[in-house]
This record gives C-alpha cells, structure tokens and sequence, in this order.
C-alpha cells in the first residue's frame, strides 16, 4: 500500500489521494461505488473474530462500507480529528452527536441562531423523551456561555458563522470554559468546511457538516458528517450508528469523494463572487444592512481573522422595505432560484423569515424581510446584473 502519511501535507492532496487504495481496485483512478449490502468471511471463525473497529474490515453495509469508508478518512484528515462518521443527512449526523453526548435530564447551551430543525428536535423529542433542558445564548459574548453553564451542562452547540446573519462564537474561548466544565463542544462547520475553519485545533469536541451543502457541491444528495479528536468519543458514535442506523449510502458516499476533489476551488470562488456581491450590495442605496462576515464592516470580523481562513458564498441583506417589497426583490430575480439549502452550484434567494414573528425574528437578529442568497458559480457579473435589476423598483 503506498504512503498515506504522504497525502497528509495539504487538504488538496488530502481531497485527491488520501485514504484511497488503488491497489484494491485494479488501479483505478476513482474508486468503485461498493454497492455491496454484505461481505462475505472464509471461516466462522474469521467472521466471530472480526474487529469492527479495524477500518479495512467490512461485514455488513449499516456498520461500513469502503467507500463510505474512504469519504469518512479524507474528511477526517482534513478536520485534523482522529476520524470521521458519515450519515443519512445533516440532521442524522446533529441528532447522533446529541443522542451519544447527552444522558436523561442532560443540560445543553445552544446558539439562538443554530439551525431551526436541531432546535426543534432539542425543544421537541429530547425533552419530552430525555428530560433535556436547553439555554440558548446569543453566542458572542463568553460570559454568557459561562453565565448558562450548570452542573449538568454536557454540550455546547455552536454554528460559526451561523447560517442567516452570520454571527460568529469565540470557539477558542468557549471550548476552554467547556473543557474546565466537562461539557463537550460540538460546531456546526458547514458554511466554512474544513478548508477555511478547523475547529477541532480551537478546541471543538464534535465538528459535524452537512454535506448535502458544499462538500456534495452539486444539489444532488443529502449527507451529514461528524469528526471528532477523541478516539472514546469516536468509537462511540461508530457503535451508534450501527444501532441507530443512520450511514450514508454508498452512492452519496461517492459523488461526496467526487464534490471534495474540487471543493478549494470551488468555494475559492464562491467567495470571490460572494465578496463582490456583499460589496455591490453595500453600496446599494435601498439596501439597509449586509451581513457578511468577509466585510470589515462585520461586528465580528476580527474574530473572523482569528478563527478563519475564509468565507463561502451565503449573505444576507436587508432591504429599506417591507416584507412584501422583499419578496418582490426575491420573485424579480432570474438567476437566482428561490429555494432553501444552499452550498451547490446554482444560485439560490430565500427569505427565511417571511412568516416569523417579530418576537421570535429578534431574538434570531434578522427581520422579517430579511433576504439570503447563495452566491453560485453562474459568474460574478451576471449575477451582480440580475440583482441590481431586482432592485430598480
Ligand atoms: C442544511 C443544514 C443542516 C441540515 O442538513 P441536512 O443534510 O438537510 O439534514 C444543518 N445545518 C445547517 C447549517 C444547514 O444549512
């Protein structure tokens, strides 16, 4: 087998070679789909014998699977964890880290502004069934977080940056109050990918990702993922998901592989295009507000500096406008389609909180009209074009 250790220098070695073994397959350049449910054994005494925790071992395709297997190293390195597990969706993926990490009557501190569906399944199933009880913080300030923590605090769930106004959490800090706590930190990595953020070398406990976003890159399949640094922690997660059920297939698995082979390039351009849309768009005079967190204008982009690389192709804006006004904008536009998720190739306008109410619409930081845009690869100044036609009105 050739050096794998060789790959590990730069994650676009790490998207093009590492954890692929050519020798298995004929050489191939791209390695097969397993589309195998089972693997078969010589002996009974192989089959008894058979360590699940030996990654080049298979047996059943709900345990691992090879090429879910060479997806799972490939994110693993580039998180800089001791491995990574790859599920069903990103949900699959945030309620298996939740389920492993928490007990009965478990305290969580979570950001106000995390993804909707993870809030839902906390304020929902895991306190009906788990007796889980939850404080959400706005997340920018490491007293607040110090503030919530209680005895029976285990996990913290941040998204930097979050996904609607693109607040940033200090993860350096908050994994140091956690790990004095005993708490463990999971982070939402999806908008940055490993690429411009490793929040496991700030401290994180649990990095998890949807792939269906940027690591599919095409807007065809749903995915999730968790990487961790602890091998405990790992072998844990490994177990349940052979008890919960929630691997990937091996078919996503595979157009994942292929969406890593270019995800730098890619998301290197979803932010130049990004960038240069949040620019247009500040300058806008019936623009009120642009939240991204590449301007120096950002509250937080310090910070940012500090903790990123880089940024990716999602913002929002607000309009000097009603709600109505703003759907209007989102209906005028061509190029971009109106549309949740985000992270693939086409460019995408949704207005999160079109039917929020206010209460709830302050405590997330973003008003009712506000309007988020994926930034595509359809091409900067057509892009730019078609917003500035939705905005003549
Ligand atoms: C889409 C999304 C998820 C959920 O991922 P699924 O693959 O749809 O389950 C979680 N977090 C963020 C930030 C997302 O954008």
């Amino acid at each position: 087998m050739s050096d794998q250790n060789q790959y590990l220098k730069s994650s676009k070695l790490i998207a093009a070679h590492y954890g692929e073994e050519y020798e298995h397959y004929y050489n191939a350049i791209v390695p097969p789909v397993f589309m195998n449910s089972l693997n078969v054994f010589e002996t009974l005494d192989d089959y008894y014998d058979f360590d699940r925790r030996d990654k080049h071992k298979y047996c059943y395709g709900r345990v691992q699977n090879p090429t879910v297997r060479i997806l799972e190293d490939k994110i693993g390195a580039l998180e800089h964890g001791v491995g990574a597990l790859a599920y069903a969706s990103g949900m699959a993926a945030a309620t298996a880290a939740v389920l492993t990490v928490c007990k009965t009557g478990s305290h969580v501190i979570c950001i106000h502004n995390a993804y909707g569906p993870l809030k839902s399944f906390l304020n929902g199933y895991a306190k009906e069934h788990m007796n889980i009880t939850v404080t959400y913080v706005e997340g920018d300030r490491l007293e607040e977080f110090e503030e919530s923590m209680t005895e029976r605090t285990d996990l913290i769930i941040l998204e930097s940056p979050s996904s609607l106004v693109f607040s940033l959490q200090d993860i350096r800090g908050v994994s140091e109050l956690a790990k004095k706590a005993g708490a463990k930190v999971y982070i939402d990595n999806t908008y940055c990918t490993p690429i411009y953020q490793q929040p496991l070398d700030l401290g994180a406990d649990i990095v998890m990702h949807t792939t269906s976003k940027y690591i599919g890159g095409h807007s065809d399949l749903i995915g999730g993922m968790l990487a961790v640094k602890d091998k405990e922690l790992f072998h844990k997660l490994l177990e349940n998901r052979e008890l919960f059920g929630g691997i990937v297939g091996p078919m996503e698995a595979w157009l994942m592989i292929r969406g890593l082979r270019t995800m730098e390039v890619r998301i290197a351009q979803h932010q130049k295009t990004a960038m240069a849309v949040a620019e247009f768009l500040d300058k806008h005079p019936r623009v009120r507000k642009v939240n991204y967190p590449g301007l120096p204008s950002h509250p937080q982009y310090e910070l940012m500096k500090r903790q990123q690389q880089g940024n990716t192709g999602l913002l929002s804006f607000e309009i000097d406008g009603s709600t109505e006004d703003a759907a209007k904008v989102a209906e005028r536009l061509n190029i971009f389609k109106i549309g949740v998720s985000w992270g693939g190739f086409e460019s995408l306008v949704f207005l999160p909180h079109a039917r929020t109410g206010e209460e709830e619409c302050k405590k997330l930081r973003g008003s009712q009209n506000i309007i988020r845009i994926h930034c595509g690869l359809e091409g900067t100044e057509d892009l730019i074009a078609d917003l500035e036609a939705a905005l003549a009105y």
